[in-house]
């Protein structure tokens, strides 16, 4: 044991290579080859048959309006559950009138969870909007197919709540996921925001990936990049916001961590952050070929999505969106003017690449959800004036190993690692000076799956 012990504390940087790929996974591999294409575009077409899913449209309408929609991707989740762990609900509240609603409101949105270990607080959240407009945000009753804007987003979420489902009840989850189809999202990101003072309660959110126009690899100019996703990854820009405005730890508990640790040169390593490098590493390893573009920025500029809510709550939080926007097929009357076509019509729409958007969640939600959750206390021990660099770390439960990262300020991504065992706290990084490098620590599963880094900020005297 006294050996052991003493091992841990004299690593050597020779041992340190570049960041491992996360280890090859048969069922995970076996699950995302199930993501169906043709699933993706029928359920695509029956969303947008519903004529509008405008938030203020029809309740109770049969077959038009949100009313109809919601109900129908409610017993479509219903219908997969069925003898698997997945657990199906709506949760609505009223919104009262405000810039994008005239009259008191009901939102609904649907909850598809699987359920993590017991005693589990880990929670991660994939949503799409259901909701979708045209032309005229006030417009309640003309046409609003909204096939990319979102019922894109919205059939992702609803194929991989059932394959992932599948998958759980084969390797049980660790952490909780919540697969959500949100309304709202278009009159002011309602569904949303009411979804994140839910979770905002419990100390568990550890990632929440909004899919939000993910329907089309094409540009209105030709461009063509069916191998490309955006991320938009960044928790500092809304951590400014939040103090511009004159927030303050008092009224907005997590604040002050965020605020310490953006302070103590991790600006660029908020949780937000390490779910956005954790996603795009999950892709390239799980969904070969397809290609994550980490963008830090919170969103596409001067405009918002689902996550937002979220990230003003300090919680990780990205949004995916597909490589060009056309803005001739969203929030647009169906038309043809000058011989062009308007309108988010799903023929505008490319099923294989709402597929390998879906994979991309799968792969990045699943991978995590079977991997231990990042360690506490995490820190560069910078009590002596030293050239190598000393790490600590609180153990995490069930964690079968550590992972030691580090990267040059400027790179994006982890350019070095060390393993370690389970018992270790600690590690010394001999000759890798802490002023040149930002350090990180991870937790590794039984398979050798990592959990999200944790930044380790120097801690002085
Ligand atoms: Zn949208």
């Amino acid at each position: 044991m006294r050996l052991t012990l003493l091992s841990f504390l004299f690593a050597a940087t020779a041992q340190a290579a570049p960041p491992p790929a996360p280890p090859a996974d048969t069922l995970l591999s076996q699950t995302l080859e199930q993501v169906s294409p043709t699933r993706l575009q029928a359920r695509i077409e029956r969303l947008a048959a519903f004529g509008t899913r405008h938030t203020t449209s029809s309740q109770s309408h049969p077959t038009r309006g949100i009313g109809a929609a919601w109900r129908w991707i409610e017993a479509e989740l219903r219908a997969c559950a069925a003898g698997t762990p997945l657990q199906v609900e709506t949760r609505r509240h009223t919104e009262p009138p405000g810039r994008r609603i005239a009259a008191p409101t009901e939102i609904v949105n649907v909850l598809a969870t699987l359920p993590g270990r017991a005693g589990s607080q880990r929670v991660l959240l994939m949503l799409g909007h259901y909701d979708s407009r045209n032309g005229d945000v006030m417009d309640a009753e003309g046409e609003a197919p909204g096939a990319n804007d979102d019922a894109s987003g919205t059939v992702a979420v609803m194929e991989a709540a059932c394959l992932a489902a599948q998958a759980a009840k084969t390797r049980p989850l660790d952490a909780t996921i919540v697969f959500a189809a949100v309304a709202g999202e278009e009159q002011g990101l309602l569904g949303a925001a009411q979804l994140a003072r839910e979770f905002d309660a419990g100390a568990g959110v550890e990632g929440v990936i909004t899919n939000d126009i993910v329907g089309s690899p094409r540009g209105a100019l030709g461009e063509h990049a069916p191998h490309s996703l955006r991320l938009f990854a960044d928790g500092l820009d809304p951590l400014l916001r939040l103090l511009l405005r004159g927030a303050n730890a008092e009224t907005h508990p997590r604040l002050k961590a965020q605020q310490e640790l953006a302070a103590a040169g991790g600006a660029e390593d908020l949780p937000t952050a390490q779910f956005g490098r954790h996603l795009q590493r999950a892709v390239e390893a799980y969904v070969p070929g397809f290609q994550v573009n980490l963008i830090q920025r919170r969103d596409r500029t001067l405009r918002g999505g689902d996550h937002l809510p979220f990230l003003e709550r300090g919680l990780a939080a990205v949004r995916f969106s597909e490589p060009f926007e056309n803005y001739a097929h969203q929030h647009q009357n169906i038309r043809v003017e000058n011989g062009q076509r308007f309108g988010d019509l799903p023929e505008f729409v490319d099923p294989a690449y709402v597929a390998r958007v879906t994979q991309a969640n799968l792969a990045g939600l699943l991978s995590l959800a079977w991997a231990p959750g990042p360690p506490a206390e995490v820190r560069v021990d910078a009590r002596e004036l030293s050239n190598d660099t000393r790490l600590q770390w609180a153990p995490v439960a069930g964690a079968s190993g550590y992972r030691v990262l580090w990267r040059r300020s400027e790179a994006a991504q982890w350019q070095q690692a060390l393993d370690l065992g389970p018992q270790a706290r600690e590690a010394l990084l001999k000759g890798v000076s802490r002023d040149d490098w930002v350090f990180a620590v991870q937790a590794l599963g039984t398979r050798g799956q990592a959990g999200l880094a944790a930044y380790a900020p120097p801690k002085g005297n």
